[in-house]
């Protein structure tokens, strides 16, 4: 049964068996609730022909249940204290792989050959929540083929994630994972559901990677570019962020506010995608 390890007694006793210590800095809360579970890997969509990346498998719980469901599996888990937890649970499971690195650290185009033989790739985590922002990032910038990202966050993480203009939670972060994803919040976790308990709740969110950005824009780092500064200064009129943070002359960011018509006196945060796309090209076309 994949679901035994749910079982707080059973997850305990399996881990005294192998005189595993907790490291609270590794983010080290496992999951007991075994609905939370089940949600957390048909969130995944996984098919009998699918590659399996997963980040932090901690007792394995999780990579067990995508095991059943998937062609392969890659687990990275950077505390090697779980060698012979994860050994046991995941026993007599060839097509389950762990590696024991720091994800942030691991070249990923390296790892991605072991899904040759997959048609998709999908990649799950139950993330550590001092590192959630940098392995999105690392992930979505591999320049590497992933279906999708489904991915357990800090609440407040689910709301920026999926904040739409304007709303007190859209920020750098939303514009950013927007442009390359469609975001879904899929569950509410309490905190009650890990152990130990987390000081925070959860969420589930699945990120569906784009085939393309949902707005075209010529000059991507300049997108990027326009975003944090919009959202550097959050008090500031989108005019005075950009010469602020951008260095742009006041002249050339009326020219380029007027020729992507977006109002200057607009604060940075109620721009959506395509005024920030708007923004970068109209930029690109008048310093060409
Ligand atoms: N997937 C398991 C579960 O759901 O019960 C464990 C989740 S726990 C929140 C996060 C796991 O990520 C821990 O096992 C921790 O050791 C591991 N971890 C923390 N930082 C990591 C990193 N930079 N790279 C890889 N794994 C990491």
């Amino acid at each position: 049964n994949p679901f035994a390890l749910a079982d707080p007694a059973v997850l305990k006793g399996l881990l005294r068996r192998h005189g595993f210590t907790w490291k609270k800095r590794l983010g080290q809360n496992f999951l007991i609730d075994a609905r939370v579970l089940a949600r957390l890997i048909d969130a995944a969509e996984l098919r009998p022909d699918d590659g399996v990346f997963e980040v932090g498998p901690g007792a394995g719980v999780v990579t067990r249940l995508a095991a059943t469901r998937a062609r392969r599996v890659v687990a990275v888990e950077k505390d090697a204290c779980l060698r012979p937890v994860l050994a046991e649970v995941l026993a007599g499971l060839p097509h389950v792989e762990v590696v024991f690195a720091d994800v942030l650290k691991l070249r990923l185009p390296d790892v991605w050959g072991r899904f040759h033989d997959c048609a998709g790739v999908k990649v799950i985590a139950n993330l550590p929540y001092y590192v959630t922002t940098p392995i999105l990032f690392h992930l979505l910038e591999a320049g590497v083929r992933m279906d999708s990202i489904v991915v357990m966050v800090q609440r407040e993480v689910a709301q920026r994630l999926a904040a739409a203009p304007g709303s007190k939670d859209y920020g750098a972060l939303s514009v950013a994972v927007q442009y390359r994803c469609s975001v879904e919040r899929v569950l509410q976790v309490r905190a009650g559901a890990f152990l130990p308990p987390p000081e925070v709740d959860s969420a589930v969110v699945r990120l569906r990677v784009r085939g393309e950005p949902p707005v075209a824009v010529r000059d991507e780092q300049m997108f990027f570019r326009v975003v944090r500064a919009a959202f550097a200064t959050r008090r500031k009129t989108l005019a005075n962020a950009l010469t602020g943070g951008l260095e742009w002359s006041k002249e050339l960011c009326a020219a380029v506010l007027a020729r992507a018509g977006v109002d200057g006196g607009r604060r940075g945060e109620t721009l959506s995608l395509q005024e920030f796309a708007a923004v970068a090209d109209a930029w690109a076309a008048l310093t060409a």
